[in-house]
């Protein structure tokens, strides 16, 4: 019995557009600089482990993840490339890590210190990025002093730590006004100057960094939304052309002629104008297609056909040209007879971002890989 495969409300991901834009970033960079994928919050929603192997094959020297537990995954499945850990973790997971060779990120003291003890207990050693915070307000430390004093910690505890790397990340690389990146940017330079012995990796870049702030240097890209084919910014174009990786598709499960006057859905908020075609549509907000998109347009067999009443939670209705056959196509995020609907117009519909509208894919809608 396979369970996952007996539905026909997908998530079609087309491998090739990841592997063509990381390639397309790769060929932006320097000699020295290496792309890590970012493939948290299970490839953004995009699969883990085929976006993994993916973006391997693309010339992805390593990964990013949120989360330990998402890089235990890539371990489990064979990944022995590095990964990087993004968010801070308690010390009782430092052993864990060291263990599994996953690189961890370091934003407070008190971590190292207990980390030390239990490392050196286990007779483990760390690989340790230290973050800084420039001014995203999230993680990391904010002063030379501070800084001072995690490199010391660590330059003496040899068999405990080693230095691998040091970043900050940028709280609006994707704006068109400058200021604030390169107030990050200069912030993140001074306390660099603290450093004595430099490690392998230095990095500030995201995708929106790397695609328009090119000067920002460093040796390591950790490379995003860009290689699931979406623009951190819609309103500015980028240095080369993006192809989207993900189309959500479903198909009409139920079609019925109402009469005029005739309700449709929870509390009857969509009243038929006149005798109307209406297909229903098994995904719902449980699918992580929000409630809110009701009045928003989807395609059947090209045609733009919104949704009317409310969207339940499994299900949404849709009002049809004509009448159409069960299981025709409805393309809820891609391409139909030359017509598109893209996760940027999704995500303006529900007032968001695109990232929130893949990552909130639930693990219910089926993926389907595709590459040549
Ligand atoms: C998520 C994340 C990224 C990737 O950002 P994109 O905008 O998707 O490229 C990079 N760095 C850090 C620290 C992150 O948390």
């Amino acid at each position: 019995m396979i369970i996952g495969k007996h539905r026909n409300t997908q998530a079609i991901i087309d491998l090739d557009a990841i592997k063509v834009n990381i390639q397309n970033e790769i060929k932006q960079l320097k000699q020295a600089q290496s792309l890590f994928a970012v493939v948290k919050a299970d490839a953004y929603g995009h699969g883990l482990l085929p976006v993994a192997e993916a973006a391997k094959k693309a010339g992805a020297k390593g990964f990013c993840v949120a989360v330990i537990d998402e890089a235990l995954a890539l371990r489990q499945a064979g990944f022995d490339d590095e990964i990087l850990v993004l968010g801070v973790n308690p010390a009782s997971t430092a052993v864990l890590m060291a263990q599994n060779k996953i690189t961890c990120t370091v934003g407070d003291y008190d971590f190292l210190i207990k980390a030390q003890l239990l490392l050196k207990e286990a007779k483990q050693k760390l690989l340790v990025h230290i973050a800084l915070d420039t001014g995203m307000g999230r993680i990391g430390f904010k002063t030379k002093a501070e800084l001072k004093q995690v490199l010391m910690f660590m330059q003496n505890y040899p068999q405990q730590f080693e230095f691998d790397g040091i970043f900050t990340h940028f709280a609006s690389a994707d704006s068109e006004d400058e200021t604030y990146y390169l107030q990050q940017l200069t912030k993140f330079n001074e306390l660099l100057s603290v450093i004595t012995k430099k490690p392998r990796y230095i990095h500030v870049a995201n995708s929106a960094a790397s695609l328009w702030h090119r000067k920002c240097g460093g040796n390591m890209i950790r490379f995003g939304i860009a290689m699931y084919g979406l623009n951190p910014n819609s309103k500015i174009n980028t240095p080369f052309e993006l192809k989207p990786a993900l189309s959500l598709v479903s198909e009409l499960a139920a079609v019925k002629k109402v009469t005029k006057g005739e309700a449709i859905g929870y509390g009857s908020t969509y009243r038929a104008k006149e005798d109307e075609w209406i297909g229903t549509v098994p995904i719902g907000y449980a699918d992580g297609w929000l409630r809110r998109m009701q009045g928003f347009k989807v395609l059947v067999d090209g045609h733009y056909c919104e949704i009317v009443g409310r969207v339940c939670m499994d299900q949404m209705m849709i009002r049809l040209p004509k009448r159409y056959d069960l299981e025709t196509r409805v393309t809820l995020i891609g391409e139909d007879h030359g017509n598109e609907v893209t996760a940027q117009d999704v995500a303006d519909y529900a007032q968001t971002i695109h990232y929130e509208i893949t990552c909130g894919l639930a693990p219910r809608v089926t993926r389907l890989y595709k590459s040549k």
